[in-house]
């Protein structure tokens, strides 16, 4: 049965390659961090491929708490405590009252009514949608969402329109065309990942009130470290209390482990914990990675030097990288795309960084749009301003590689 099928795979795996678009993956030995060891890197003089540090500059680890020791200790505890699984969903047999703390503490956090968790952020996109709205509701979602946002919305029987990235004339288009619909709800990316873009969410709350319209953040990217207290980017924006859904991920600046929320209006919630399908259907969130978590929002809370040193790390990449004449995408976030535009360029000046040993990734289309590929660097609040420049060091070095050929 298997031969013509394999045939198959073997085209498409063919397929993917020749169109450069194979993504490898790098074995780390050790824990996430800003130095990373790397497991089997070639030095292509032929000797044995050994062990090296590198540099890391393409994690989401914003706050460096990836391999922070009171998380570490909080989680071993943890296994002491509660064991290492739950092997249930929540309500058969899967709910410590960890569960119900951590839930209780990230509403507090995040100032809303409460927070329902989820396995991961994909997940809680996945089930958001489909049990909140049906065939008479629309969904009005940005054109670069992310790929569970859109995955989500495509599970519910909702009507779906799309504007592009931040037009909000567009948008109020949308909302004009979808007036007939029962709901109407706004879904935005806080940030969108590969331009480090933040969501114009004043004009989008504004826009809302006046069409009567519910607005659903994601926002991976943010929590934990935008606005003052790390609320995320309705902090930052000063539209809190306005956004009706939140969902975000514990697998970025809060520990980096895995985990998501969707938190928001009590009934909601409520309504949400009575028939979200990946809730219902999926194992529990470990008890190491809850109790790691609780760890991490009482960190992230008071966080305040970690956030300045995380902007004050961005802007010095900024800074020294535009003063060496890259051109960067405009933005406040700490990711920071280097835009080199061509696809093939991008890519062998993200090896001739990592063959200085600073690791990056090059993005090119589809990921991003045709002519506008790019390596996202995303700074951390646990790099020091010797490995930015490092960092700043490398890529003028392979900038030079380039040119010279
Ligand atoms: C990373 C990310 C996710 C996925 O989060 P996981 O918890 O890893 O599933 C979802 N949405 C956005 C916007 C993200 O950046």
């Amino acid at each position: 049965m298997y031969g013509a099928f394999k045939e198959h795979a073997a085209d498409e795996l063919r397929g993917i390659d020749e169109a450069g678009l194979t993504k490898g993956e790098l074995g780390i030995r050790g824990a996430q961090g800003p130095r990373i060891r790397v497991a089997g890197a070639d030095a292509g003089d032929g000797t044995a491929p050994g062990e090296r540090e590198m540099l890391n500059f393409c994690a989401n680890d914003y706050l460096g708490l990836a391999d922070d020791p009171r998380l570490v200790a909080a989680a071993k505890d943890a296994l002491d405590e509660w064991g290492y699984g739950l092997a249930s969903v929540r309500f058969i047999c899967g709910t410590q009252t960890q569960h119900l703390d951590l839930e209780r503490r990230l509403a507090r956090f995040l100032g809303v009514d409460d927070a329902i968790l989820f396995s991961s952020c994909f997940d809680a996109n996945g089930g958001v949608f489909e049990t909140l709205f049906g065939a008479e509701d629309a969904i009005i979602s940005d054109a670069l969402n992310h790929a569970s946002l859109i995955d989500g919305i495509r599970l519910s029987k909702a009507r779906r329109l799309r504007y592009a990235n931040g037009d909000l004339a567009e948008l109020e288009a949308r909302l004009r065309e979808a007036a007939d619909a029962r709901f109407r709800v706004i879904v935005t990316d806080g940030v969108f990942s590969m331009d480090g873009a933040i969501a114009p969410l004043e004009a989008i709350c504004d826009l809302a009130e006046q069409y009567g319209a519910l607005v659903l953040v994601d926002d991976s990217h943010a929590v934990g470290f935008l606005g003052a207290h790390g609320r995320g980017t309705p902090e930052l924006r000063g539209v809190e209390g306005r956004i009706d859904l939140l969902t975000g991920t514990f697998g970025k600046a809060l520990g980096g482990a895995s985990g998501g929320y969707v938190a928001g209006h009590r009934e909601v919630i409520a309504l949400l914990r009575q028939r979200a399908r990946p809730y219902l259907f999926s194992n529990t969130l470990s008890p190491a990675i809850v109790a790691g978590t609780l760890t991490a929002l009482d960190i992230a809370e008071g966080a305040h030097d970690a956030r300045e040193r995380l902007v004050a790390n961005a802007a010095r990449f900024r800074s020294a990288m535009e003063a060496e004449g890259f051109e960067l995408l405009p933005g406040e976030h700490p990711i920071v795309p280097v835009m080199f535009r061509d696809a093939v360029l991008t890519q062998r000046v993200a090896e001739g960084m990592r063959s200085r040993d600073v690791f990056v990734t090059a993005f090119s289309y589809p990921v991003v749009p045709k002519g506008e590929a790019r390596i996202r660097v995303q700074l951390s609040a646990a790099h020091t301003p010797e490995q930015i420049d490092a960092c700043v060091a490398a890529f003028v070095a392979a900038r030079e590689d380039v040119a010279g050929d």
